[in-house]
């Protein structure tokens, strides 16, 4: 069967909209967004291209939901609430199995956090997605870069690391790792939840160096982070790569969509949010810079360096 524009449109991207926020979604010449009460409307965009942020051993199912998924994970950095996405897909040809795959995929993260897909545009091209995510906050809650204070401690979700050590390993990447590169899991709940407690936050889907630096910049201030408390997952600790490759992967690999957040020395994230990881990975400090307390009173400099597009 010949699939043309809006025959793609109607079989892989016209869902039945489920939210109240959506007063008229896919088929007209734009959406219509209602937002809950007097919050405030929190707007991300993020693009994935071939070979760039992705490659062939993705499958489409998992592609689906990552593209949906970076999205999700910026706004868990705002602690916003999320309501609607669009979709703008440029594809080499509508190839039905894949559109089929990547559409369920996408549609399993729509349901699982709640959003509706109102809208996008469909051309021809080199692979590309990319995904405007749409959320809501009460007026002065989104979490910002900016408010980290010297004394606060910084919290990390999840572990560091998997998805550049999958990354890295290509084909012999053990599949728990690969897992997290492919089916990135966004903070959304933990971030409704810790709303109140935190003073900064962002993700660190650039790697954790170089978001740091953006929250201490952002700031007026630097920090210091214990090396030995990076938390690990149970398949990273096991991989026998070499160990300054895995520090390399902890300190300044990409795609770890977790949260990293400055709250008061006292606070307890674990505690708090339980369905989830928290390691407490250092501290805030007034002097500017970063640096990496290795133990045994060793305490180094450390850089910022991740992926630059334009580096
Ligand atoms: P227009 O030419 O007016 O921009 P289009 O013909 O591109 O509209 O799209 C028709 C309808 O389908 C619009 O409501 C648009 O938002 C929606 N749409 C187009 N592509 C996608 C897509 N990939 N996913 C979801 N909705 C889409
Ligand atoms: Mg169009």
């Amino acid at each position: 069967m010949a699939l043309d524009e809006f025959a793609l449109i109607e079989r892989f991207f016209h869902w039945a909209p489920q939210s109240a926020s959506t007063v008229l979604g896919v088929g007209d010449d734009a959406a219509l967004l209602k937002p809950g009460g007097d919050e405030q409307l929190v707007v991300t965009t993020d693009t994935l291209i071939r070979n760039r942020h992705f490659d062939d051993r993705i499958a489409p199912e998992d592609l689906g939901w990552k593209a949906l998924a970076v999205s999700l994970s910026d706004l868990a950095a705002m602690a916003a609430r999320p309501v609607a996405f669009t979709l703008a897909l440029t594809l080499p040809a509508p190839d039905g199995e894949w559109l089929n795959a990547f559409s369920r995929g996408l549609r399993a993260a729509a349901d699982d956090f709640a959003l509706d897909l109102v809208g996008g545009d469909t051309t021809r091209g080199e692979l590309s997605i990319t995904i405007t995510a749409i959320g809501q906050v009460p007026p002065g809650k989104a979490w910002r870069r900016a408010g980290a204070r010297p004394g606060d401690a910084l919290w990390v979700s999840g572990c560091l690391g998997d998805a550049a050590l999958a990354l890295h390993l290509g084909e012999s990447a053990p599949r728990a790792l690969r897992q997290e590169l492919d089916h990135p899991q966004p903070r959304v709940a933990a971030a409704l939840q810790l709303r109140e407690q935190v003073r900064a936050a962002l993700d660190i889907s650039d790697g954790l160096s170089s978001d740091l630096n953006h929250m201490l910049v952002a700031s007026g201030v630097g920090a210091t982070l214990q090396v030995d408390q990076l938390p690990q997952s149970p398949a990273f600790r096991s991989c026998a790569a070499p160990a300054d490759l895995k520090r390399h992967c902890q300190l300044h690999g990409g795609d770890d969509y977790e949260l990293l957040v400055a709250v008061a020395p006292d606070e307890d994230l674990q505690q708090r949010c339980p369905a989830l990881r928290w390691t407490r990975i250092g501290c805030i400090e007034a002097e500017p810079g970063m640096r990496l307390d290795e133990g045994q009173g060793r305490v180094v400099a450390l850089q910022s360096a991740a992926w630059n597009h334009f580096a």
